[in-house]
């Protein structure tokens, strides 16, 4: 099974589910770590993983003979990303706007366009105990994140249980991660700004098609309008995390909560048992 934890916003404390979850289910079932959010990849420093492997991750972007060119500008009316131009007699590109779809080079009548391959980015494997954590990190000032994401997604196993740390919001980067999964958690709080942002979310996964729970982070400190919001739609709430100093400060050292020996694995593993009843 395929789980993706997401939110409408960051902040709210979607890696720290996605983490101990993975922790809570490992030893019981075979785990496979999946951090998605390819812009701030921080899961490891929960997790500590052993990396043993690095690749690197390029994008197609278009490389112009110009020699060949009759700057007939065909290839700049087909990028929809204004990514390339011509002007007169010069052909300009901006890699760093190109999505590599790859429609200049099909288009060009003169065959004056070639690939070359840009970076943006890589992906890790390592262990971590007995799960299976892979990583992606996107190139500091790099904008294009959905190709690198779909390099991590690449290596899902799907006999496994799968726990992809989306990257919080609801553009492309969240879109690319949530879509084929088997189930979504949404994290939350229930203040007005978590409730736009679960909105937001809620709205993402139907299209995508993806069932969803809830989960409420810490949850003695807002009001009820998160919980009227999912009953209105027809969501489980799956769990409540309420407010706790303690729950901070193990996060601030980089321990997660099911690995303190509290009683914070059970709860996660109640929390598995009821998405897996929901699926
Ligand atoms: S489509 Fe090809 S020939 Fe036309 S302007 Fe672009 S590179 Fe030149
Ligand atoms: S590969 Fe696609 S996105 Fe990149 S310049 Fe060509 S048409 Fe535009």
């Amino acid at each position: 099974m395929v789980i993706s934890i997401a939110s409408g916003k960051g902040g709210t404390g979607k890696t720290t589910i996605a983490v101990n979850l993975a922790l809570s289910l490992n030893g019981q079932e075979r785990v496979q770590f999946l951090d998605c959010d390819v812009e701030g990849p921080n899961a490891h420093i929960f997790l500590k993983p052993d990396f043993y492997y690095e690749k690197p991750v390029e994008i197609p972007v278009p490389a112009v003979d110009e020699a060949r060119c009759s700057y007939c500008g065909r290839c700049a009316e087909v990028c929809s990303f204004h990514a390339i131009a011509v002007i007169k007699d010069h052909v300009l590109t901006f890699p760093e706007l190109c999505h590599g779809c790859g429609g200049c080079i099909r288009f060009c009548p003169e065959k004056a366009i070639t690939e070359i391959g840009r970076h943006i980015g890589v992906v890790r494997r390592g262990v971590a105990g007995e799960i299976d954590f892979v990583q992606g990190t996107l190139d500091i000032g790099e904008a294009i994140s959905p190709p690198l994401i779909k390099a991590v997604k690449r290596l899902i196993q799907r006999d496994q249980t799968v726990i992809l740390d989306a990257p919080p919001g609801t553009s492309c980067p969240a879109v690319e991660t949530v879509k084929g999964s088997d189930f979504c958690l949404l994290v939350t709080e229930p203040t007005p700004f978590g409730l736009n942002d679960l909105s937001l979310a809620t709205h993402m996964v139907r299209k995508l098609g993806v069932p969803a729970g809830v989960v409420i982070n810490r949850s003695d400190v807002g009001d009820g309008r998160v919980d009227r919001f999912c009953e209105e739609q027809g969501i489980p709430i799956l769990m409540r995390i309420p407010w706790d100093t303690r729950l901070s400060e193990l996060y601030a050292l980089g321990e997660p909560v099911a690995q303190s020996g509290s009683e914070w694995k059970a709860v996660f593993l109640r929390l598995f048992e009821d998405l897996q009843r929901v699926v």
